[in-house]
């Protein structure tokens, strides 16, 4: 389940307030029994349990008003991203309910709002997705001419200012944000056998939902030096955050990839997401996962250690898999408890089409054996590259030993990459969907006119990046 840390805050903040107010009538209380000198009668009686004396009454007076209120805030959240039932539920179970008119007046609110809801076609959902995000254009995107990497950079990186500003954008749009296991649910069929449906999502009219996904958030090696943030880490509050270099190599914490960028958002805009549901990252394991070096190859003479990993090593004595598989774990935990999700995305970044069963299954162990034990087990691949192992419609089940690989190790939803607006696909063992690229190059070609396909997102002239230099062509 997710649990939603804007409610836990609002929590701690009613229980702080609470104990405030307790520390302040027993301080007013020490102060009024020096000033008279006699000792409090009713502190005794109360302490006997006899008949309890008023700053009693009042401290359980002001408790009962915080929690009251802690209540109403979390009803308030959960209503506000669409679970109506659920905040009906929570108020109609409070003590006084009966008799507490404000109580009811919000529970009769919840109705009337659930009541203007109309369920989504499911089948039209759309599904977006982004690389990791550029923080420092120049450094990113400065050497067009001499530099093949700066030209990749331009082509499949969004930068934070365009992300932001379609993220604004899709909200101001009525775009909700749904998660991709929200989209279908397993029946059992008349002959018993379990079969993949569209589930119902219920959205007041004129919300749209939406998918997002992440790619390759590993902070590969290759990044360094090009601008981007270096990993995800636990701020001192507990918040996921980014740790970035500058160009100058000054450390600086804070949101500069999409995760905490979005994680912002919707505490801002809790109605942005459908019941707390953020993003699911597509993830490769060669260099590690979302920044740290988890990877059995990192130990020295790996086949697979090429000289970027060698030389990172060479960098960190104090290297331990372990340890940086522990430190991740800590993050993926926080990221899994803000509603975010994980997928393989491969371990080596196959094409799965062109690649033999026996690579694929060879890359699938490595990708359980090293990415699992940090972000946990799931049940979809986001394939690389956009290649996915058959064209558009019904797998070829029976015959497809590729298929039937990833299905026996308990793979049911695939995903892959599609330019048209949606591309939801149902059979009854699995679910497939495609995936918009939001990348320099959509936006670019957009912007410029020689393109069309993201006009329903948003305004791609408003939202390019004006330090973005023109897209080279693919
Ligand atoms: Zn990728």
């Amino acid at each position: 389940m997710r649990r939603r840390r804007q409610r836990r805050k609002r929590a701690i903040m009613a229980i702080c307030f609470f104990l405030v107010v307790i520390a302040v009538i027993l301080v007013a209380t020490v102060a009024l029994k020096s000033c008279d000198g006699k000792p409090n009668s009713d502190n005794k009686q109360s302490e006997a349990g006899l008949k309890p004396g008023k700053e009693d009454k009042e401290a359980a007076a002001a408790k009962a008003a915080a929690e009251r209120q802690a209540k109403i805030d979390e009803a308030d959240l959960l209503a506000a991203q669409y679970d109506y039932d659920s905040a009906i539920e929570l108020l109609k179970g409070l003590e006084g309910y009966d008799t507490d008119t404000e109580l009811q007046d919000k529970v009769a609110g919840y109705e009337a709002t659930k009541a203007t809801c109309v369920p989504v076609n499911i089948e039209e959902v759309t599904h977006i997705f982004y690389h990791t995000l550029v923080v420092d254009e120049e450094r990113a995107f400065g050497n067009q001419a001499n530099d093949n990497q700066c030209i990749g950079n331009n082509q499949w990186m969004t930068t934070i200012d365009e992300f932001n500003a379609i993220t604004q954008e899709m909200y101001d749009r009525g775009y909700v944000l749904v998660s991709l296991h929200d989209l279908y649910e397993v029946e059992t069929d008349e002959n018993g056998n379990e079969v993949y449906v569209p589930a119902t999502i219920m959205l007041p009219e004129g919300k749209k939902a939406f998918v997002l996904s992440l790619d390759d958030l590993s902070y590969y090696h290759s990044y360094d030096n090009y601008g981007y943030a270096a990993r995800l880490i636990l701020d001192e509050n507990g918040d996921v955050m980014n740790e970035y270099y500058d160009a100058e190599g000054n450390l600086h914490i804070g949101a500069y990839d999409c995760v905490p960028l979005l994680d912002q958002f919707v505490e801002e805009h809790p109605d942005a997401s459908y019941r707390g549901a953020k993003g699911i990252i597509a993830l490769t394991g060669y260099n590690g996962v979302l920044g740290y070096r988890t990877d059995e190859s990192y130990e020295i003479g790996h086949q697979y250690c090429d000289r970027h990993m060698e030389a990172w090593i060479n960098a960190h004595p104090d290297f331990s898999i372990e340890s940086e598989r522990a430190a991740a774990k800590e993050v993926a935990d926080a990221m899994k408890a803000n509603g975010w999700e994980f997928a393989s995305h491969t371990w080596g970044h196959l094409r799965v089409g062109d690649s033999t069963l026996e690579r694929l299954q060879a890359d699938n162990e490595r990708w359980q054996n090293n990415v699992v034990p940090v972000v946990g087990e799931t049940d979809t691949i986001i394939f690389a590259h956009g290649q996915d192992l058959e064209d558009w419609g019904d797998y070829d089940t029976a015959n497809n030993a590729k298929y039937q690989y990833f299905r026996s190790e308990g793979f049911n939803i695939f995903c892959n990459v599609d330019a048209t607006q949606y591309a939801v696909w149902f059979d009854d063992d699995y679910m497939r969907m495609g995936r918009r690229n939001l990348d320099g190059y959509r936006i670019y070609y957009n912007a410029i006119g020689e393109q069309n396909n993201v006009s329903d997102l948003f305004d791609a002239a408003e939202i390019l990046d004006e330090d973005r230099p023109p897209v080279p062509p693919l």
